[in-house]
């Protein structure tokens, strides 16, 4: 048992589970819960408890479902900003945590945090700039530079940049509640089952829907490589699940990129290394920073 480094806390906070970790890393993790989602109440107090059985604590990283405040300087930091999901708006998810248990908190996304773990542990470890995209029941993806998070105020939203409409898929207004037909009101899992009453991996191979979610997804890719040149964008998520869909994605974007990139679409667009436990992961080395500042 290491005694010579911190004892750090880690909390993956879904919009249906927590995923808690107690350890001195995400790979020597010595104590893991999983609770459902429930009240803010509720589930900080189950949370607290877990983490409270831990004596020694050093600092804690949270990666949270958002939308939410991380920037450390605003008086709402640590908040859970306007959600749909009933009680979480508004909740000082990381102070009720600091406060509860004393501890200095990280606190980020969870796309953030699964996106620092395979920059730093995982598919994007050889990577100066990688990008994490999660394509599910939303699109979600964090960036990151040199090691760090990229995102100012904020944080990236690149499930609601907006494609361009594929020929045989004009009619579907998309499901976004803000955009309509930006790519997440198009290609998430829900935008998915309400123009064709099926998930990705339920409708036949040969049905269209498998080149249309990817040739959004493959458009998301390039963009993504005009805008910030990254070396790896690794692709994660439920909808990724699909067999072939990331053949065809990578096959699409070597397609229709021009041949304008200095690397090949087959080398930077990668599957995740750490799925499904990136966020703890994550979760594990935002807590770590935070001690080296
Ligand atoms: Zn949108």
């Amino acid at each position: 048992m290491p005694t010579d480094r911190p004892l750090l806390g880690a909390i993956e906070a879904g919009g249906t589970k927590f995923v808690l970790g107690v350890g001195y890393g995400p790979g020597e993790i010595i104590d893991q819960r999983q609770i459902a989602t429930r009240d803010p109440e509720t589930t900080l107090a189950e949370t607290i408890a877990f983490l409270g059985e831990h004596a020694g604590l050093a600092a804690i990283g949270i990666g949270s479902f958002g939308p939410l405040e991380r920037d450390s300087r605003d008086p709402r930091w640590g908040h859970i900003l306007a959600t749909p999901k009933p009680g979480w708006s508004d909740c000082d998810l990381a102070g009720h945590v600091a406060r509860a248990l004393g501890v200095p908190v990280a606190f980020d996304t969870d796309v953030n945090a699964a996106a620092l773990a395979e920059a730093r542990a995982g598919a994007a470890r050889d990577t100066q700039v990688s990008v994490y995209v999660t394509i599910g029941t939303g699109i979600g993806g964090g960036v990151i530079a040199d090691g760090r998070i990229v995102g100012g105020k904020g944080h990236p939203e690149l499930g609601h940049m907006r494609p361009r409409r594929a020929a045989d898929d004009s009619d579907f207004e998309g499901v976004c509640p803000f955009h309509g037909d930006c790519l997440e009101g198009l290609a998430s899992g829900p935008a998915i089952i309400a123009r064709w009453g099926q998930s990705l991996s339920h409708l036949a191979a040969d049905h269209p829907a498998h080149a249309i979610i990817a040739g959004y997804l493959a458009e998301m890719c390039n963009t993504l490589r005009a805008a910030l040149a990254p070396d790896a964008i690794v692709l994660g998520g439920g909808v990724m699940g699909t067999p072939g869909l990331f053949d065809s994605i990578v096959e699409t974007a070597h397609a229709t990129d021009g041949g304008y990139f200095a690397l090949p679409a087959a080398q930077v667009i990668r599957r995740p290394a750490l799925a499904p436990v990136s966020g703890l992961a994550g979760a594990f080395l935002l807590a770590a920073d935070l001690l080296d500042g």
